[in-house]
């Protein structure tokens, strides 16, 4: 349940309810704005009783969270939550933020190459895999610490910050000394120690949507993260399994406004994993934008072709440049900026 304190509530008012709150075994969460404050009662709340809080001085409403997920509740922030990566990027405001990269970093130059004409192109992050999930064993799986150091040197060259994946706890340090942002891939969404670990540390999250995971599932997911107390989760919309071959996975774009329904927090879309298939990123990336993405996950290969993972759903940097001036319109006509 949420607790919505008056906006003449004194500190000792306050004191009083979190007190309560705790002492009924609770977890208090709290969110000031600038008129009112509003106090989440975190934990298994089957078992808190409105009337214990409703006639306490200084509170003005108690509502009830009605979804399983409490911390990332549309009710339980005062607006959307801005995510900020980097002194100039952050996700959730106008501007929809456009991440383009590599699937996987593959050398220095192929990294220098995407980082490059992601650039150009007016991206506002880079993306890349320095640790790749692969479904083979046999298939390659990225270059681990050098591809995050190649990560740091193509930001150092163009300024983009970068976010890249963190697939076990015990890498979340090592790679959150490197990235601006962690993602979190989609084959590890419910993994609860990886989300318990990323909600330890400071740099944000991208969380993406699991292969099978529904709507509720994702936000439970973030609840993980929040819950550990690291505030700046986003959410990727990159595809479901459905039983359609047509497509590598089946892009769910009613996600994005399901989302901000029940959620504060920030949407990107991801059209690259979420088609699988070179010619369908721009048209989708188009219609993510107008249902209300806050950003995108480009994946762009200076050689497509030759790209050592997830190549036929890669642009080169010169589509990715038509992507770019394409969404820029779509953008505008939903009144936001890139
Ligand atoms: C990726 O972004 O390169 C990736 C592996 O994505 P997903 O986890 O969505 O498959
Ligand atoms: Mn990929």
């Amino acid at each position: 349940m949420i607790i919505v304190l008056s906006s003449t509530a004194t500190p000792a008012q306050s004191d009083a309810v979190l007190e309560r709150i705790q002492s009924l075994g609770f977890r208090p969460h709290v969110v000031r704005g600038e008129e009112r404050t509003i106090i989440g009662v975190i934990g298994d709340d089957r078992r808190a009783e409105p009337a214990q809080f409703e006639n306490m001085p200084g509170v003005d409403q108690v509502l009830p969270v009605l979804r399983p997920f409490k911390i990332a509740a549309r009710e339980m922030a005062h607006g959307p939550t801005v995510v900020q990566v980097s002194p100039k990027v952050a996700f959730g405001g106008n501007e929809v933020v456009v991440a383009a990269g590599p699937c996987a970093v593959e050398s220095r130059e192929q990294l220098f190459a995407s980082a490059d004409g992601a650039q150009a192109a007016g991206a506002a992050m880079l993306r890349g895999g320095a640790f790749k999930p692969r479904t083979s064993p046999y298939a390659f799986q990225g270059l681990g610490e050098l591809g995050l150091e190649f990560l740091d040197e193509a930001r150092t060259r163009t300024g983009l910050p970068y976010v890249t994946e963190v697939m076990t706890p015990s890498a979340v340090e090592q790679v959150a000394a490197h990235a601006d942002m962690l993602q979190i891939g989609a084959r590890n969404m419910q993994n609860y120690d990886l989300l318990r670990e990323v909600g330890r540390q400071k740099k944000p999250v991208l969380l993406k949507r699991a292969l099978s995971g529904t709507i509720e599932e994702l936000l439970m997911a973030a609840e993980y993260v929040l819950a550990g107390g690291n505030s700046g989760v986003v959410l990727c919309e990159r595809g479901i399994r459905t039983f359609e071959k047509a497509t590598r996975n089946t892009l769910d774009l009613s996600a994005v406004p399901v989302l901000k329904e029940w959620s504060h927090l920030p949407v990107v879309v991801d059209p690259s994993h979420g088609t699988g298939k070179r010619s369908l990123v721009l048209p989708m990336a188009l219609a993510a934008v107008a249902a209300g993405a806050d950003g995108l996950l480009i994946e762009m290969h200076p050689q497509p072709d030759r790209a050592l993972s997830d190549g036929p759903q890669s642009l080169t940097p010169e589509g990715f440049a038509d992507l770019m001036r394409r969404v820029r319109a779509v953008a505008a006509a939903v009144s936001r900026t890139l």
